[in-house]
C-alpha cells in the first residue's frame, strides 16, 4: 500500500546554518597546526576550478588529494628525510605498494632482499605475479649478488636497513651504487632508519641529494612506527627527490584514492617533534637490553647493529656511527635463543612476560616481543645465522631496569640451562 507523504511536519530550514556568513579572523597562531577536513573543496567560479593547479601544492582540488593538514606533513616529512616531495598513504605497506605499482609494468622484474618486510615479498608473489612482473630475491650482505642479478628487464631494486626481522645491515652505499650503475631504481624502506640514523639521499654524508652525493631513488616509510610513536595510527610515506618520478608516482596515487585522513595525519603531525628524542630512547633502551642479553648463556647470537659482531655492523659504523660513539640506532634487536630449547620453551617465555606485550608493529610506548620462523621466511638459512629460535624485541619508552627485570624472571622460569 502506497503511503501517504504529503503531511510530514515541516523540516526546519537549516540553510542559514549552513551557509553561515561568519568567518573566524585569519592569523591563528598555536603550536599545532588545524586540522582540516574535507571531501569537497570549494572554488570560486567554474573557471578556477578548471585552471587549478594540483601538482604542485599551489592549491587544492579535493580532500583525495591533499588538505592544508597533509601539505603540512608532507613537507615536514620530506625535510626529515631529505626530500624535495612526499605523498602519505594509508599504511607503509601501502608506501610499497605505491612504489611497485607505479613503477612497475607486465615484463618488468624487481629484485628485493632475502630479508625484506615479509608482506613486500607477499606483494611480489601476489598481485605482482599476477601482473606478469617477476621478482627474485637476492642476498641482503653480498652487493655483488645484487650486481649480478640485476638484468635489462631489471626495473626496481628494494633495499631495507637492517632487515626486518634477522636485523643484517647491508652496505647500503655499495648496493645504490650498483643500480646507480646500471641504471635501475632503487626504493628504500627506511621504516628503521626513520630519517634520523642516516640520510637516505646523502648516504656519503657530503650533499644531501646534490651533485656528487650518493641517494636512493626514493624512501618509503612506515609512519606508523616512529613518526606516529603511539601504536594508534597506520600510515606511509613515499619521499623523492625526481620531480618527474614524484609525478609518476602521484598519478598513481590518484588513479588508486590512495587518501589519509586528517585526523590521522593530524596525530602524526603531533608527534613528530618528539621523535628524535623518542628515537634516542628507545635506541637507548635496546642497546641496555641487548648488551644484557650478551651476557645470558641462552643467547646463541644477539642481532643489534650496533653491537660488535652481529651481522652487518662494520655497515652501520660506515653509515650512521662516523664520528665513532654518535651513532643512532632504533629500539629493535633479535635474539637467537640456542637451539636446545624448544619452539615451545621459548613461546612460553614470550608468554612469561609482563612489560612485554606480544604483537606486531612497534614504536610506541609499550615494548613488544615476537618469536619468528626464520626458516619458514627465508630461501635458505643464511650462513650468517646461528641455529636457533629468534625472538625480535622492540623497545618502548618503560624505564630499560624494569624490562631487564621482566627479561630476567621469564628467562628463568622458562630457559633453564640446567
Ligand atoms: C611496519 C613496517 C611496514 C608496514 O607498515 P604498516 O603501516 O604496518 O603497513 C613496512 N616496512 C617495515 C620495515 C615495517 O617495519
Amino acid at each position: 500500500m502506497q503511503k501517504d507523504h504529503s503531511n510530514f511536519p515541516a523540516v526546519p530550514s537549516v540553510t542559514g546554518l549552513i551557509h553561515h556568513p561568519y568567518i573566524p579572523p585569519a592569523g591563528f597562531e598555536a603550536p599545532q597546526p588545524g586540522v582540516f577536513k574535507a571531501s569537497t573543496v570549494y572554488f570560486p567560479t567554474v573557471a578556477a576550478m578548471r585552471q587549478r593547479e594540483w601538482k604542485d601544492k599551489s592549491a587544492y582540488t579535493y580532500g583525495l588529494h591533499g588538505t592544508p593538514t597533509t601539505y603540512l606533513l608532507e613537507e615536514r616529512l620530506s625535510a626529515l628525510e631529505g626530500g624535495l616531495q612526499c605523498m602519505l598513504v594509508p599504511s607503509g605497506l601501502a608506501a610499497l605498494a605505491l612504489v611497485a605499482l607505479a613503477v612497475l609494468k607486465t615484463g618488468d622484474e624487481v629484485l628485493i632482499p632475502d630479508n625484506a618486510y615479509g608482506p613486500n615479498k607477499a606483494l611480489a608473489d601476489g598481485e605482482l605475479r599476477h601482473f606478469g612482473i617477476t621478482h627474485r630475491f637476492y642476498d641482503p650482505m653480498d652487493p655483488d649478488d645484487l650486481s649480478r642479478q640485476i638484468t635489462p628487464s631489471t626495473r626496481l631494486v628494494w633495499l631495507e636497513a637492517p632487515g626486518s626481522v634477522s636485523m643484517e645491515f647491508p652496505d647500503l652505499p655499495e648496493m645504490v651504487r650498483h643500480c646507480r650503475e646500471r641504471g635501475v631504481l632503487c626504493a628504500l624502506d627506511n621504516t628503521w632508519g626513520a630519517g634520523l640514523a642516516f640520510k637516505p639521499f646523502d648516504l656519503l654524508g657530503d650533499g644531501a641529494g646534490g651533485q656528487g652525493s650518493l641517494a636512493v631513488d626514493i624512501s618509503a616509510h612506515a609512519l606508523t612506527k616512529y613518526p606516529s610513536g603511539g601504536g594508534d595510527v597506520l600510515m606511509g610515506s613515499v619521499i623523492t627527490r625526481d620531480a618527474a618520478l614524484h609525478l609518476q608516482i602521484k598519478l598513481c596515487h590518484m588513479r588508486l584514492g590512495l587518501g589519509v585522513a586528517a585526523n590521522d595525519a593530524e596525530t602524526v603531525l603531533r608527534s613528530l617533534p618528539s621523535i628524535g628524542l623518542r628515537y634516542a630512547a628507545h635506541d637507548q633502551t635496546a642497546r641496555a637490553l641487548a648488551a644484557w642479553w650478551q651476557t645470558q648463556p641462552q643467547c646463541a647470537q644477539l642481532m643489534h647493529p650496533a653491537f660488535e659482531g652481529a651481522p652487518g655492523h662494520a655497515h652501520w659504523q660506515a653509515l650512521c656511527d662516523r664520528e665513532p660513539g654518535t651513532g643512532l640506532a632504533a629500539g629493535l634487536f633479535s635474539v637467537m635463543i640456542d637451539a636446545r630449547f624448544s619452539q615451545a620453551q621459548v613461546d612460553a617465555f614470550c608468554d612469561g612476560l609482563k612489560l612485554f606485550k606480544i604483537g606486531y608493529s612497534w614504536g610506541g610506548p609499550v615494548s613488544l616481543v615476537v618469536p619468528y620462523d626464520i626458516a619458514a621466511m627465508r630461501q635458505a638459512w643464511p650462513g650468517h645465522l646461528k641455529s636457533g629460535t629468534l625472538v625480535r624485541f622492540s623497545t618502548g619508552l618503560e624505564s630499560a631496569q624494569d624490562l631487564i627485570l621482566d627479561l630476567h624472571q621469564a628467562v628463568q622460569a622458562h630457559l633453564p640451562m640446567a
